[in-house]
């Protein structure tokens, strides 16, 4: 994919997340990496309605800003999910109200947040690990999400919102998507009883589908 294209798909994408009411304000964050190691990574304080595809921060394998705005205060984020994830393509960071209520709750295992509820929530999340609170900006919060990119390439921050790597922007965008939609499921049904998948069906869909 050229520069140009990956400017313009973030720039959709965002344009996409933001009139669905995934994120608001200036909250949220994308990125991507590109062919020579740098990535495109979406501007400080900019609104994921608005973006511009020639102010989008470009930076180099180091880091290191080459043009464009300065980046989201919230790249080392994005830094660590591709440090610790080879095959990630792109990183997508929204603070979701179903996802952000979630990591709100206080009898949830950290371990895993959410219940098998779908397949899909299966197949394209998984197993999602709760990251302890830390303050906007904290570098802490990259320390505590290092030692969980490994295994999983999506997480949720406690009292904030999730993070996912994708090999793709679109997978990245997918896999984010599904887990809202999924913490919304998982708010309707509190107060009902549920027949989540049993742990053989959900060993089936890892068999299959990795
Ligand atoms: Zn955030």
């Amino acid at each position: 994919m050229s520069e140009s294209t990956a400017r313009d798909a973030i720039c959709r994408l965002g344009a996409s997340i933001f009139s669905r009411g995934l994120t608001f304000g200036s909250s949220g964050n994308i990125s991507q990496r590109l062919d020579d190691g740098g990535w495109l990574m979406t501007p400080t304080n900019a609104s994921l309605g608005g973006l511009d595809p020639a102010t989008l921060s470009r930076l180099d394998a180091e880091g290191r800003l080459l043009s464009g705005d300065a980046p989201t205060k919230e790249s080392f984020l994005h830094r660590v999910m591709y440090e610790g994830r080879p095959d990630a393509g792109a990183v997508v960071h929204l603070h979701a109200t179903h996802s952000v209520a979630v990591s709100c709750l206080a009898d949830v295992d950290p371990a895993d947040v959410l219940p098998p509820i779908t397949a899909y929530y299966v197949m394209r999340i998984g197993r999602l690990p709760l990251v302890p609170y830390f303050p906007p900006g904290d570098t802490r919060l990259a320390e505590a999400v290092r030692p969980l990119v490994g295994k999983h390439h999506a997480v949720l921050l406690a009292n904030h919102g999730p993070v996912v790597a994708g090999t793709s922007l679109s997978a990245a965008a997918g896999a984010i998507e599904e887990l809202e939609e999924t913490a919304r499921l998982f708010l309707m049904l509190q107060g009902h009883r549920v027949r989540f998948l049993t742990p053989e069906q959900v060993e089936e869909l890892r068999a299959k589908f990795g």
